[in-house]
């Protein structure tokens, strides 16, 4: 089937109670991922793309996950990651993205507000929903004390403020979670109440960015097959359930699939020194990180829905 919005898909999730996954691709094995246990749980699903993956894979990479995602039979939207201008909006736009996001959260909150409306305005009219951010993603770790804290995680009256000013259709918050692979010591900190709050503003499918669980399973294999990956944490899987159940509808996921890709590669060519056909490499390594995206599927309550 065609490809669908973002708010096709993540205004059904918001309504449902449900949250769908963001899943971040770079060629066609991680794509073939995606879709394949999108098709096994019957989820709708997010195919996300940065500006870097956009670089990396060019136009050519993007042709073949639209052709891919059409011959899928659960709804599939084509999402641009962390878009960094109108220009880039516009372009991805142009190639057959069918959902935008635009990060001027760095930016202050009027130029943030301008800036997302003006991306909005240009993909409405071309029938293209818009994610837009505010506030800043980042190991909280290092802000524990309450008034810095405040000055980085989402305040729910800017969140509403925002949304009406810039027309967006789904928000990513910050509440704690960072990127990467490094998510603080411990359970890493979710402000849970700080979801309540905005959800209780604002009706948009809110977005939890830096999402990955970095199963302790995982990091552990790639350790044990010569990898060098200390100190790794992730968001605990109650913490996700629990954060969907309060108004995040979309879960962006690119350190586990990286993660399980570099373990299997590892994997087999530790184990088969022998072996130099890259689909026997490439394939376990599609394998594993179709499991983990099965895994996150359930646990994000999405199977079953598509
Ligand atoms: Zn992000």
């Amino acid at each position: 089937m065609p490809l669908v919005t973002g708010s096709s898909i993540l205004d059904a999730a918001r309504a449902g109670g449900y949250g769908v996954g963001a899943f971040n691709t770079n060629n066609m094995e991680i794509t073939q991922a995606i879709l394949e246990a999108a098709e096994a749980t019957r989820s709708p699903v997010l195919v996300a793309v940065s500006e870097g993956g956009l670089k990396y894979g060019g136009k050519t990479l993007i042709d073949m996950v639209i052709g891919m995602g059409r011959e899928a039979t659960v709804p599939v939207c084509l999402h641009l990651d962390h878009g960094s201008s109108f220009e880039s909006c516009l372009r991805t736009i142009r190639m057959g993205f069918t959902s935008v996001m635009i990060d001027k959260s760095h930016e202050d909150e009027a130029t943030n507000i301008a800036e997302t409306k003006r991306v909005v305005e240009a993909a409405h009219a071309v029938g293209v929903t818009v994610e837009a951010e505010i506030g800043r993603l980042g190991g909280v770790e290092e802000h524990v004390v309450v008034a810095e804290e405040d000055a980085i995680l989402t305040k729910p009256e800017e969140a509403e403020r925002f949304m009406a000013g810039s027309g967006a259709d789904y928000l990513a918050i910050a509440i704690g979670t960072s990127h990467g692979a490094n998510k603080g010591k411990g359970r890493p900190y979710i402000d849970h109440k700080r979801i309540r709050e905005i959800a209780a503003l604002l009706p948009n499918p809110l977005v939890m960015h830096g999402a990955s669980g970095v199963p302790a399973e995982l990091v552990a294999r790639l350790n044990a097959a010569g990898g060098d990956l200390k100190d790794a944490s992730g968001i605990h899987e109650d913490d996700v359930r629990e954060a969907v159940k309060h108004g995040i509808a979309k879960i962006n996921t690119d350190t586990d699939l990286r993660l399980a890709m570099t373990v299997a590669v590892r994997e087999v060519l530790g184990a088969k020194p022998k072996e130099f056909d890259p689909r026997k490499i490439l394939g376990p390594a599609r394998d594993l990180m179709r499991q983990v995206i099965e895994e996150r599927m359930h646990v994000f309550g999405s199977a079953g829905q598509g």
